[in-house]
């Protein structure tokens, strides 16, 4: 079952910047595909795409059947399906870690809120944060903060969670607890596009790696493939 395809997409910014060239892909569902390459070969733009933070100039993106640029998709609602997690954490600074989580579901979904307070706590846990609910985000480590902004891309319940360099910004020896949820996400059969510099978790956890420069998709295939091949 197809959770995205993308077909032929090219992207320009408004500065003229070409940053994606006929870019075709599919993830199908349950699927970990790792997006490669060098800075500025389109990755980030690629993978925003998909959940419209960028809009493409031509082709076509389908998430879980629907087509991103029809008329009538809702595109709110086609958002709240899919998680993401960036390079930075971005948590509201005044709330705390369990309230962060709890927020969308809340307000976007509008779920009742002991629905939405059991979840988040399970979901703190299964991040490993069930003693730090009630910290608020400047009393935690970076690669804690960077959990609590896990659990709060799957409070929506998505079926689809995008990754944008989730470790770039973290000390080192944060960076193995953060891949770790990945991991455990991964193998409890979540569909992931995760742009990553760590080759390690790529070559253990991907299903498929995608390898772009300069704006194109140059390789799609397995770790094995793309890794051991001299
Ligand atoms: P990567 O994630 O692989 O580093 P990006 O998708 O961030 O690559 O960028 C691809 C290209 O698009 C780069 O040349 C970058 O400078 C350009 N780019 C990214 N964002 C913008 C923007 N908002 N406006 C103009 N150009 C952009
Ligand atoms: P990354 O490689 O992590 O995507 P960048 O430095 O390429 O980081 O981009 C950081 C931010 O600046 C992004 O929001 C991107 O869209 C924007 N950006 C990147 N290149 C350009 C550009 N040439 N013009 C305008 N905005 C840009």
């Amino acid at each position: 079952e197809l959770m995205v395809v993308a077909n032929e997409i090219d992207k320009f910014y408004p500065n003229g910047c070409h940053a994606l060239k006929a870019v075709s892909a599919t993830i199908h569902r349950g699927e970990v595909v790792v997006i490669i390459g060098p800075s500025g070969s389109g990755k980030s733009t690629f993978l925003r795409t998909l959940n419209q933070l960028e809009e493409i100039s031509t082709g076509s993106i389908m998430v879980d059947g629907i087509d991103m640029y029809s008329k009538s998709t809702n595109i709110n609602q086609l958002r709240q399906n899919v998680g993401m997690v960036f390079q930075s954490f971005n948590l509201f600074p005044h709330k705390t870690a369990l309230e962060n989580v709890m927020l969308a579901p809340l307000k976007v979904a509008k779920r009742p809120h002991k629905e939405v307070s059991e979840h988040a706590k399970a979901l703190m846990k299964r991040v490993g944060l069930e003693d730090r609910m009630n910290n608020y985000p400047t009393h935690l480590s970076g690669g804690q903060q960077q959990r609590v902004a896990i659990a709060r891309a799957l409070a929506m319940k998505p079926d689809l969670m995008l990754f944008d360099e989730p470790t770039s910004a973290l000390d080192p020896e944060m960076v193995g607890e953060v891949l770790d949820v990945m991991k455990g996400l991964a193998k409890e059969g979540m569909t992931m596009a995760i742009v990553t510099h760590e080759m390690g978790f790529a070559k253990e956890v991907a299903d498929r790696v995608l390898f772009m420069e300069e704006g194109a998709l140059l390789v799609d295939d397995t770790p094995q493939a793309v890794f051991d091949n001299p």
